[in-house]
């Protein structure tokens, strides 16, 4: 699909240093739009939607909160914790969506990785399909998400 300019508009608030320091692009030269289209063509392919995807990450989120700050152990193979920081940040798709600072740590301990997401991440992937540019430090593959979080098909 071709990029419109509301697109490179939210493109822009990506940019390091708008929104986050490290922007959401990492060293992605794509367009936003071949972004969200490559990662969209993988979660079809895989059989899933991005709601399904974030239903999960929401799901696992919520039961590591029960840990309070610390690392808890979750059925049937997860540690997770789940980390509160100060302050609030706006979804970068210009919807005027402000997200609270929540990070998720999450081990899988079956399969030996790991995944960091924060709350931000979750709604970019149910509203939006964004999983961050190539490089980027919250970078989701939705191929690894779905693997490490076992998300049910
Ligand atoms: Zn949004």
């Amino acid at each position: 699909m071709i990029q419109t300019p509301e697109m490179d508009r939210i493109q822009h608030e990506m940019q390091p240093g708008v929104i986050t320091q490290d922007g959401f692009l990492g060293t992605d030269h794509r367009s936003l739009q071949e972004i969200l289209d490559h990662d969209d063509a993988t979660v079809r392919r895989l059989n899933l939607t991005h709601k399904a995807i974030a239903a999960r990450m929401c799901e696992l989120r919520d039961e590591g909160e029960k840990g309070l700050g610390e690392t808890i152990s979750v059925p049937p193979n997860f540690d997770i914790r789940v980390d509160s920081v100060r302050g609030k940040l706006p979804c970068p798709f210009l919807g005027g969506t402000i997200v609270q600072k929540l990070n998720t740590s999450l081990r899988n301990t079956r399969l030996g990785r790991e995944v960091t997401y924060t709350d931000l991440n979750i709604h970019m992937i149910e509203e939006h399909g964004f999983y961050e540019g190539y490089g980027s430090l919250f970078r989701m593959a939705p191929e690894e998400l779905v693997e490490i979080l076992e998300v049910e098909r």
